[in-house]
């Protein structure tokens, strides 16, 4: 029989932070991941449920030294209206858009996104492509985290039990630019089954590359041996080449019942080299 946990409603963070110290509680923002859960049979079912939504501090966009911060609570329905992400981080805009439809659009979370960290998480590659920082915090105060860590294993992140992500910080950096691909089976309501976010510089040769994948391994990863095959040449057919066969030497997606390892990577291959194209 399926039991209903005991829920907690703080309504401040100092009173989340102390039902985390008395006891393991669940948090709960928008409930699109959670509610699935519930019922114990995708895992372990929560014994207690720390439910976040009353908590305002934990919403809003704003720019605050030299980075665009969002609250961890903020919906990937005001993601997309907000001026201030158009304006940083259009790869984060295009990412929300594909997530779901119009309803979980309105109710998902980016905070619920990050932690419930799931390789095919559509935001995550674009936090990682933007050297982005996750912030904590908790009954020992708070700490930031860069993305690059942040996931260290299938369906895991670096924040310990009784801490909450408080807000994703992202560095605003002068002549950034950034691209998004997702590939799923539909337009919308598809998890991905490759999704790409990049980000580079150019003077006019490629600088501070950055590209990150998702639902090509257990965690969403960064292609490194592609960066560096990019950083400090010229923008290329020749250097295009040689970052797409370095990606094709590194990646080692998975089969699973999306799609197959060998679409994978041969789809992660066409949509990189499409993108360094349209960059050039
Ligand atoms: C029909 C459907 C379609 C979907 N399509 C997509 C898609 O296309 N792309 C995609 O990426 N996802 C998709 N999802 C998954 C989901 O909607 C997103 O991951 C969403 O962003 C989760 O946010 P949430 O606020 O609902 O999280 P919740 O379900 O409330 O929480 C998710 C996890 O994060 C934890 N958590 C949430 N907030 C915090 C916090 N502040 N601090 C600590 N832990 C926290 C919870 O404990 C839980 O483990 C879909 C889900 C459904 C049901």
């Amino acid at each position: 029989m399926h039991v209903e946990p005991p829920v907690g409603s703080p309504r401040s963070l100092e009173e989340a932070y102390g039902l985390l110290a008395s006891a393991p509680h669940r948090p709960l923002a928008g409930g699109t991941d959670m509610l699935v859960q519930l019922t114990g049979e995708l895992g372990p079912a929560p014994e207690r449920v720390l439910d976040l939504w009353r908590l305002d501090e934990l919403r809003g966009i704003r720019v605050e030294g030299g980075a665009l911060e969002v609250g961890a609570l903020t919906t990937h329905a005001q993601i997309r209206r907000s001026e201030a992400c158009a304006a940083h981080a259009p790869t984060l805009v295009a990412a929300v858009a594909t997530i779901g439809a119009a309803q979980i659009q309105n109710r998902g979370t980016i905070g619920g996104n990050v932690m419930n960290a799931s390789p095919a998480g559509d935001t995550l590659p674009v936090l990682l492509a933007l050297d982005a920082v996750l912030v904590a915090g908790g009954p020992r105060g708070e700490r930031s985290i860069p993305a690059v860590g942040f996931w260290p294993a299938y369906r895991s992140t670096a924040l310990a039990p009784d801490e909450l992500l408080l807000r994703v910080r992202i560095p605003i950096v002068d002549g950034r630019r950034q691209a998004f691909r997702k590939v799923g089976t539909r337009r919308a309501q598809a998890i991905s089954k490759v999704v790409l976010a990049a980000a580079w510089r150019r003077d006019p040769a490629w600088r501070d590359v950055r590209i990150a994948f998702g639902s090509v391994a257990a965690t969403p990863i960064r292609a490194t041996a592609a960066e560096a095959a990019l950083e400090g040449a010229p923008p290329t057919a020749a250097s295009i080449d040689r970052a797409v066969a370095a990606l094709l030497a590194e990646l080692r997606p998975i089969d699973d019942v999306r799609s197959t390892a060998a679409y994978r990577l041969e789809v992660s291959g066409r949509i990189l080299r499409r993108l360094l194209e349209d960059a050039s």
